[in-house]
């Protein structure tokens, strides 16, 4: 079965975006944990959480993807920051313990001129710390585009986050079309052989989840600017091998496009056109 979604917004809480993403033809979705930008998240609303839980049942929802906001930095230099990465997390991973069965995806983090090695220390750290606080949410590291001093840049830098990780059995891996596009990896014109090297590298056992986007920049150009389904670089016919290549065909897909909730139906209303069940 063809697993499709988008981001949604997470305002009017989880019963509202399951029915919101049944209305556009998708069978999960992503959302927001709280603001994007880091702010206090809503009371614990266990009675959504229970309704929602009834609604995805009756309704056939695939898994849902939580998404940590984007300015978290669980590699920063200041101690203070990297602490806020780490509340924020251990509180969003404890919320996500009243979903069970969802995946929750992060931006590993920049290393802001530490180095590379000194980052990924870090964010073991954080990863190891924040397991603690839950054990049935897998974790997914997001495939990042490499601007400025991301890391997550390339399946390796992943991959060495990975062996350090204690609970691996709850970690895996959200590949994001544009990011890895953006970062250098031809999935346009050779998606096997990108996919044969995130195999070699990281194991394509870890990978749960992709996030669905056209990029608005060329190949390799490190900038991580989505575009919709078919109007960027990546391109449609690109999109529809990814959807159907028989190493991907049955994972989520979450598309992060620029679009209104209309814009998104019509892209999963296309996507389904493209998807050979
Ligand atoms: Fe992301
Ligand atoms: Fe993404
Ligand atoms: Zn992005």
């Amino acid at each position: 079965m063809f697993k499709i979604g988008c981001h949604l917004s997470s305002s009017k809480g989880y019963l509202a975006m399951g029915k919101e993403a049944v209305k556009i033809g998708a069978n999960t979705f992503q959302f927001f944990t709280r603001n994007p930008r880091g702010g206090a998240a809503k009371p614990i609303n266990e009675a959504d959480m229970a309704a929602y839980a009834e609604f995805a049942k009756e309704n056939e929802m695939g898994t849902i993807l939580a998404h940590a906001p984007y300015v978290l930095n669980p590699a920063a230099a200041k101690e203070d920051l990297r602490e806020f990465a780490f509340e924020v997390m251990k509180d969003d991973f404890h919320r996500l313990s009243f979903l069970p069965g969802s995946m929750y995806n992060f931006h590993p983090g920049s290393h802001v001129k530490q180095g590379v090695d000194v980052g990924i220390e870090l964010i073991v750290d954080h990863i190891n710390r924040v397991q603690e606080f839950n054990v049935n949410t897998t974790l997914l590291l997001e495939t990042m585009a490499g601007k400025g001093s991301e890391v997550g840049r390339n399946f390796e830098e992943l991959q060495t986050i990975i062996e350090k990780v204690e609970r691996k059995d709850m970690l895996g891996v959200c590949l994001d079309t544009c990011h890895v596009y953006d970062g250098g990896y031809d999935i346009v014109n050779d998606l096997d052989g990108v996919l044969k090297e995130f195999n070699e590298t990281i194991g394509i056992e870890r990978l749960k989840a992709i996030h669905l986007n056209d990029s608005m920049n060329p190949f390799a150009s490190h900038k991580d600017r989505h575009q919709k389904i078919g109007e960027g670089s990546i391109g449609i016919e690109a999109m529809e091998r990814i959807i159907n290549h028989p190493m991907l065909k049955e994972l989520p897909f979450y598309l992060e496009t620029p679009n209104d909730i209309e814009g998104y139906a019509k892209e999963i209303a296309w996507l389904k056109s493209l998807y050979q069940g």
